[in-house]
């Protein structure tokens, strides 16, 4: 079986570097692997538009910057298909079938849509196209018969809900849909990496962001202002590594090589973890050292964003070009599903023939 991927996110702002550690990084890995026979990468703006109905030129001006991100981070379109879902028309008629295998109750147990709802304070009044989009994910995910997912933990129960899809249609009309694989970032911390507010998220809906596009100065900043110990008051009092957002990135970024460069006085993550928990260490000096190691990884991806920044043209003719390669591989999905589900009656020559000869007897 050929190994694909597919995985996407939604152009509702600039991407951040919760996005580059959950999902960004891992896809560029994979990609330059080698392992993979086809790597779709969807920007979901049909799907943005699912609570942002009322302010589409939000979505409309934040395609072309999610572009930019994805090949400032290293996605290449000669290896990888860049795609706009709303491109993909098949992928709504999937959903359309799809849909009559899941149940309402079963929607309301997804907690992200739980959480997301919340979140949104759409409570009273769900749009039902924001209710029903673990489903529009799960034709995503199976039009390009993907076998591996990589995103960030918040996407679990989007897997979940589309294995319990792919069983069901190929139980119910014949083998036809393909499992997919969810794959986690392997560190915990890149799971689901917090806002600079100590938030359980970042998020650009939370606007507690680091973006991959914003300049040194911007960066440094918001790492000198990020959430720590707030009982960490003088440098000498012993401080906390649990929920204190400047080591939850550091878990997540840092390496040995970089205490090297930049604090050669530890050898590594855990003896700056004990100095800080010990007292006598101070807040300003942990963040400067993550500001240094931001900046090196940071600092590529910028520089590669203001060459393609330079070309507009050319990245919309990729997403073009990508978008036409995926419409063909999910037009041919949705054949199969159509053919398996029976309802592709022209094609359908013995249903013709039976229905000539039921009549003729008459
Ligand atoms: P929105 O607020 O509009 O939902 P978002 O910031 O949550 O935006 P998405 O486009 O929904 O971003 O998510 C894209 C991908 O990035 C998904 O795979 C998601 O799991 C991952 N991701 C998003 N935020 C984080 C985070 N803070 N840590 C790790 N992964 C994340
Ligand atoms: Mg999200």
């Amino acid at each position: 079986m050929e190994k694909i991927i597919l995985t996407g996110d939604r152009p509702t702002g600039k991407l951040h570097v919760g996005h580059y550690v959950g999902s960004l990084k891992r896809r560029v890995q994979l990609q330059n692997s080698g392992e993979y026979d086809k790597i779709f990468i969807m920007i979901a703006d049909a799907q943005a538009l699912t609570d942002n109905a009322d302010n589409p030129e939000k979505i409309r001006q934040n395609i072309i910057e999610v572009a930019l991100d994805y090949l400032s981070c290293g996605l290449d379109p000669e290896k990888t298909t860049i795609f706009i879902q709303s491109q993909v028309p098949e992928l709504c008629e999937l959903s359309f079938y799809y849909m009559n295998l899941v149940t309402v109750s079963r929607l309301q147990r997804n907690p992200t849509v739980k959480s997301e709802i919340q979140m949104r304070n759409f409570e009273t009044s769900i749009p039902v196209g924001f209710f029903t989009y673990p489903i529009s994910q799960a034709s995503d995910i199976t039009a390009f018969k993907a076998t591996t997912v990589p995103v960030g933990e918040d996407q679990l129960p989007m897997l979940e809900q589309t294995k319990e899809i792919v069983r069901r249609f190929n139980a119910v009309y014949g083998e036809t849909l393909v499992e997919p694989e969810i794959l986690l970032p392997d560190n915990k911390a890149c799971l689901r990496l917090p806002g600079i507010d100590g938030k359980a998220k970042m998020s650009k809906s939370l606007g507690n962001c680091i973006y991959l596009s914003e300049d040194a100065e911007e960066v440094r900043k918001k790492v000198m202002s990020m959430y720590t110990d707030p009982e960490h008051i003088k440098v000498s009092d012993p401080g906390k590594i649990e929920g204190n957002t400047v080591f939850t990135y550091l878990d997540a970024f840092c390496t040995d090589e970089h205490f090297k460069k930049y604090l050669p006085e530890y050898n590594n993550l855990d003896e700056l973890k004990a100095h800080y928990q010990r007292g006598g260490l101070g807040d300003v000096k942990v963040k400067k050292f993550l500001n240094s190691v931001l900046q090196e990884e940071l600092e590529p991806i910028r520089a590669r964003r203001k060459e393609y920044e330079k070309d507009i043209a050319y990245v919309y003719e990729i997403l073009k070009k990508g978008s036409e390669v995926a419409q063909a591989k999910a037009a041919q999905t949705l054949a199969e599903v159509k053919a398996a589900m029976k309802i592709n009656y022209f094609e359908d020559k013995d249903l013709i023939a039976e229905h000539i000869k039921k009549y003729s007897e008459k």
